[in-house]
């Protein structure tokens, strides 16, 4: 990929005509281009009302922009898709389809890689490669869209990546997302999950982008949360609560807590009790997420009635809390799992 051409499909409908005026054309090529863009087209060659001439011109200074479906899985047991896509530049990211009887959403990569360290999540063992440009989470979304011949409804940021720690090329994502000739997914409609990256938590939330955020907790104590997430040596929880609040004060939408539950380690009456205390009275709700064992670890899933357990007791004390069904088992359920068993193979 040429480096200084301008890739289109990372442009809003106003700086699509922008562009054109730039480059001596009428503003009207750019709503033109712009509507191929969002048909699915590839190439220049296949924009049937643009002169050869503007075509041609078009080559030289810019790109459509794709990212190719590399291998597809479909899962046996639910209807959930998994999709390995190429880059240009041959890096590997996955993305989740997870089809419902009235929706469909994607759940879409925001880095190749992630540098957090969690402990329990394949995406990070190998650290970050780098950073997805905007129109690379956008074009996860085109891509699916197209392969099963369904709009997309739904978009959550819980693939591999911290999207936080891309926070402009997320924030220009949200805003290509939400355009009104483009895919047009309300924001209402999307979810950013964030291990709690507390300084740009607060610029999200002054941005007022009326998503809805979900936090990964996985542990109520700061000391047990940073064994298994090494993002806590850098903000403890009660800034990461801080941060929520201010989020719920400046957008108004409930706080998802994600919480993943792991055999011995933070699955206790102990931490269902801290849990608790620290939410009460909070506009939120816990999911929690029996951990996806990873094969580089010794994580195991507590055994059901330890699940339960914990549920019934936020429920009983008035924390909203549902579980995550795990979708697609067969298919490596687990963020990251699939591109490292394919990168390994
Ligand atoms: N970087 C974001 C998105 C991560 S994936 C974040 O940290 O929130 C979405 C959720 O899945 C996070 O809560 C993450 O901690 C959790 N997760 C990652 N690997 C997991 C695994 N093997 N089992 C269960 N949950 C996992």
């Amino acid at each position: 990929m040429c480096k200084e051409r301008i890739v289109l499909k990372n442009l809003t409908k106003s700086e699509m005509s922008d562009f054109l005026v730039d480059i001596g054309e009428k503003k009207f090529r750019g709503n033109q281009i712009y509507s191929w863009i969002y048909k699915g087209v590839k190439s220049f060659d296949e924009m049937n009302n643009i002169p050869k001439s503007l075509r041609e011109k078009l080559e030289t200074s810019s790109i459509v922009g794709n990212i190719e479906i590399d291998l597809k899985l479909k899962s046996k047991i639910d209807n959930t898709s998994k999709y390995l896509f190429l880059l240009n530049d041959g890096n590997i990211i996955e993305t989740v389809a997870m089809e419902y009887k009235d929706r469909l959403t994607v759940c879409v990569s925001s880095q190749v890689g992630c540098r957090m360290g969690c402990r329990f999540c394949a995406s990070t063992i190998d650290g970050l490669s780098r950073n997805l440009e905007a129109w690379e989470i956008l074009d996860q979304i085109i891509k699916v869209q197209e392969d099963l011949g369904k709009r997309v409804s739904n978009i959550v940021m819980m693939g591999s990546g911290e999207p936080l720690d891309n926070f402009e090329n997320t924030i220009r994502f949200l805003k290509l997302v939400n355009e009104e000739d483009g895919l047009n997914i309300g924001n209402r409609h999307i979810t950013l999950s964030t291990c709690g990256l507390v300084d740009n938590m607060i610029k999200l939330a002054d941005l007022k982008i009326p998503i809805n955020i979900a936090v990964s907790l996985h542990s109520p104590f700061d000391e047990e949360r940073k064994k298994i997430m090494p993002v806590a040596n850098k903000y403890s929880i009660s800034d990461v609560i801080e941060a929520c609040k201010y989020f719920i004060k400046q957008t108004n939408r409930r706080i998802t807590f994600e919480y993943s539950l792991i055999k011995g380690i933070n699955d206790s009456d102990k931490e269902a009790k801290r849990i608790v205390e620290l939410l009460r009275g909070m506009l939120c709700h816990v999911n929690l997420i029996p951990i996806n064992p990873i094969e580089e670890r010794n994580f195991e899933k507590p055994d059901m009635v330890y699940i339960n357990n914990f549920k019934n007791y936020l429920e009983k004390n008035n924390i909203p809390v549902t579980i995550r069904n795990s979708m697609g088992s067969d298919i490596s359920g687990a963020c990251g799992q699939l591109r490292r068993k394919h990168q390994n193979s």
